[in-house]
């Protein structure tokens, strides 16, 4: 177990590791339980908000990042069929793979001093909860998002193709690689047996844009996904998706998952109590939760399409930006 003087954190991810360096930063120890010793892929768009670039700065591993040669992505593009929606990005974007991304987290937290243990832990007073998203889902059309690495023209916009009842999101990150993720419901993926090259092909934008593109790696799957807040006990501080998971296409949840670790850490070791501490990530992210809801809905419901040529897409990213 963890020293007195030590944070407890549950999940070493986004969300654990800035809140372990978060708490290093205030003179307290930091350990990080979880049981995966290193980092590895995940199912994840790698669209980096731009506003990520201030919270890895107040963590100190800005120049880290950087030193990857991130991608940067100027634009973004959303297809509804052959409907394109495009606009400038407030600032540029960031593109960097979570493997890069998450080693360079955790190698920063470990030379600061924080204690990586390989371990699944139940949750105690007083510990940050990182553990990540909600896999459980009550029975229904489940959602799963899948992932790939692609070769090929990397373009330097975020772009989001929209097809029945799917999402496909395709941006660069390091090295001229180029990610493809998306979201679909179980019974569509059941139709296609769980082919992910298969779904690219449903799309006519979508098919075009891949065609040039080869495949790198296997498709990995994640699911199903629970979106909103999480209850958790009241005694803990809870950051990152196990705090609330946002939908994939706002691009927000791992700015929310670094903001929300930094803000767990310091709360944890300065003895905030975690209520206030709720209180004060809620002013932070019931706007953006509300927002990407109601995007949601509008866009189960057919209405997407009709309304987001008179909608500018920067409004639109910057309502699911935490407050
Ligand atoms: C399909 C998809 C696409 C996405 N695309 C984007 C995107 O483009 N941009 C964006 O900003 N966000 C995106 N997201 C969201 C983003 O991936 C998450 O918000 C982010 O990973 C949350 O980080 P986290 O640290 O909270 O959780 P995680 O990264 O999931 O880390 C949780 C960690 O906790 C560990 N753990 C679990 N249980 C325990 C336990 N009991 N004890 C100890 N350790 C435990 C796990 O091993 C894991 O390492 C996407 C998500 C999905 C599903």
């Amino acid at each position: 177990m963890a020293d007195s003087n030590s944070v407890s954190i549950l999940g070493g991810g986004l969300a654990g590791c800035a809140a372990g360096l978060s708490a290093l930063a205030r003179e307290r120890g930091a350990t990080i339980y979880d049981p995966s010793r290193a980092a590895r892929h995940r199912v994840c768009g790698e669209f980096l908000s731009p506003e990520v670039r201030d919270s890895l700065d107040q963590l100190g591993v800005w120049p880290l990042a950087e030193a990857c040669r991130p991608a940067l992505m100027y634009s973004m593009r959303v297809h509804f069929g052959r409907r394109v929606c495009a606009d400038r990005l407030p600032e540029p974007a960031i593109g960097l793979s979570r493997l890069r991304l998450d080693h360079l987290l955790r190698e920063a937290a470990a030379a600061r001093g924080a204690r990586f243990v390989a371990e699944r832990q139940a949750p105690a007073s007083g510990c940050v909860l990182a553990t990540g998203r909600q896999s459980c889902a009550a029975p229904g059309d489940r959602i799963f998002g899948f992932k790939a690495h692609f070769s090929g023209p990397p373009g330097d916009a975020v772009e989001l193709y929209f097809g029945d009842r799917f999402y496909v999101g395709v941006n660069p990150v390091e090295d001229g690689v180029t990610n493809v993720c998306g979201l679909a419901p179980e019974s569509l993926l059941r139709g296609l047996d769980f082919s992910y090259d298969q779904l690219l092909e449903l799309s006519p934008a979508l098919r075009e844009r891949t065609r040039p593109l080869t495949r790198t790696m296997n498709w990995l799957s994640t699911g199903p996904l629970v979106y909103g807040r999480r209850t958790q006990p009241e005694d803990v501080y809870p950051a990152g998706d196990a705090f609330s998971f946002i939908d994939p296409f706002t691009g927000a949840g791992m700015l929310n998952a670094l903001e929300t670790g930094r803000m767990a850490g310091a709360a944890a070791a300065s003895g905030q109590s975690p209520e206030a501490y709720r209180r004060a990530v809620l002013r932070r992210l019931q706007r953006p939760l509300f927002a990407a809801g109601v995007f949601r809905a509008s866009i189960a419901a057919g209405v997407g399409p009709l309304l987001a040529p008179w909608i500018p897409g920067r409004w639109l990213f910057a309502l699911t930006r935490p407050a």
